[in-house]
């Protein structure tokens, strides 16, 4: 056990080998359970520019000491060998608030020279876009995933712990000038607190042609104050948006897609919903993650990291280190299981993996 962000998490010793009895001949990063990681998240950062209730304690996370966070020339390491030796397709750079990295354009250039035929996403509460959206794409930046729970600025500041709602505003209209959000997508936590804001966001995103996708929130916020009896569901939202729209179900044309589809008014339009915990698609999941401090964690809901850090910094060869990351993905367990009876929390919030 090592101590992270102040918080205990169970960590393999560096020089601990994740058990792989069973593991097919593969180079790709599959588990026991039949699945394959394509998908890379990185988070860059523990730190943000907001303190959403669900996600961040009011004072932050404590600060991760430098000489723990990956640096840029270590991530894009990482990223080329994702992309080359364990068959990742696309990347995706979270926190945090990834834009709060001073350096954050150097991890993108960087990334990009590393694995340069991979689309590099992120996703962001775009305060800042505005200075660093066009940076952003001549570094390599693909897209940008914008996370705007209400267009209330009242809820907003509530929920949020800050008065920035106009700052996103900018931010998106900057991403769209820089071309980083064709189409604009929206991610939006289905809160009870906005959950009557949710038709007058989707009418905001059918105006200004973005994609809206609601997610059930999860029991990863720092505070602990999720309950599965309060949580706002899919059924739910649903029933607030049909209060003013027409909604008919698409389905999920991709399975591993979290997101499932309704049809608005007819189309083309549509509305996304990922019921993480109603309807959870752990058995699709083609994931794997990295947190800042360099870490592989499988799963948002498992604790168990295999550390890459140190493999970077004692020598190690690109081979060794995709070799421990096959082994750690081998690990994965099968699903975050909020519904079993012995459900635990995990021990880090949903800003300190990145989500
Ligand atoms: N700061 C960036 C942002 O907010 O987009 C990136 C990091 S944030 C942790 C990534 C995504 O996780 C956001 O879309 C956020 O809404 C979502 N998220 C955070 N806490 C959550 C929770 N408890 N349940 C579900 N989604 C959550
Ligand atoms: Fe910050 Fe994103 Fe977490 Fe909100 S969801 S507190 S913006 S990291």
């Amino acid at each position: 056990m090592s101590v992270a962000l102040g918080i205990p998490v169970r960590r393999r010793d560096p020089g601990e080998r994740p058990d792989t009895t069973g593991r097919p001949e593969t180079d790709a990063l599959v588990d026991r359970f039949g699945r394959t990681a394509h998908d890379l998240r990185i988070s860059i950062t523990e730190k943000c520019s907001l303190r959403c209730t669900y996600c961040m304690p009011e004072e932050g996370l404590p600060s991760i000491p430098k000489d723990e966070l990956l640096t840029p020339a270590e991530i894009a390491r990482l990223v080329g060998i994702a992309a080359r030796d364990l068959g990742v397709r696309e990347v995706r750079f979270t926190g945090g608030e990834p834009l709060t990295r001073g350096d954050v354009v150097e991890i993108v250039a960087l990334a990009h020279a590393a694995a340069p035929g991979i689309p590099l996403a992120m996703t962001t509460n775009a305060i800042g876009l505005d200075r660093l959206a066009a940076p952003l794409r001549d570094a390599g930046l693909t897209r940008v995933n914008i996370s705007l729970d209400t267009l209330d600025r009242e809820h907003f500041a509530e929920l949020t712990r800050r008065d920035r709602l106009p700052r996103v505003l900018d931010g998106i209209d900057a991403a769209h000038a820089a071309g980083l959000a064709r189409p604009l997508k929206i991610n939006a936590v289905a809160m009870r607190a906005t959950v009557d804001d949710a038709p007058a966001l989707l009418a905001w995103c059918l105006e200004h042609d973005a994609q809206l996708r609601f997610i059930e929130q999860m029991p990863l916020d720092a505070d602990e104050a999720w309950r599965r009896e309060h949580m706002v569901t899919a059924a739910e939202l649903l029933a607030a948006l049909r209060t003013r729209f027409e909604l008919t179900p698409v389905g999920r044309d991709d399975p591993s897609a979290p997101a499932e589809e309704w049809r608005v008014d007819g189309g083309p339009a549509t509305v996304g919903i990922i019921a993480s915990v109603t309807r959870n698609f752990c058995a699709a999941c083609d994931r794997t993650r990295l947190t800042a401090q360099g870490t592989v964690r499988s799963c948002l809901f498992g604790d168990d990291e295999t550390d890459l850090r140190h493999l970077l910094r004692s020598g190690a060869s690109d081979a060794g280190i995709a070799d421990r990351w096959r082994a750690a993905m081998w690990g994965k367990q099968a699903g975050h299981g909020i519904d079993a009876a012995d459900f635990a929390r995990p021990v880090r919030s949903m800003g300190a993996i990145g989500g």
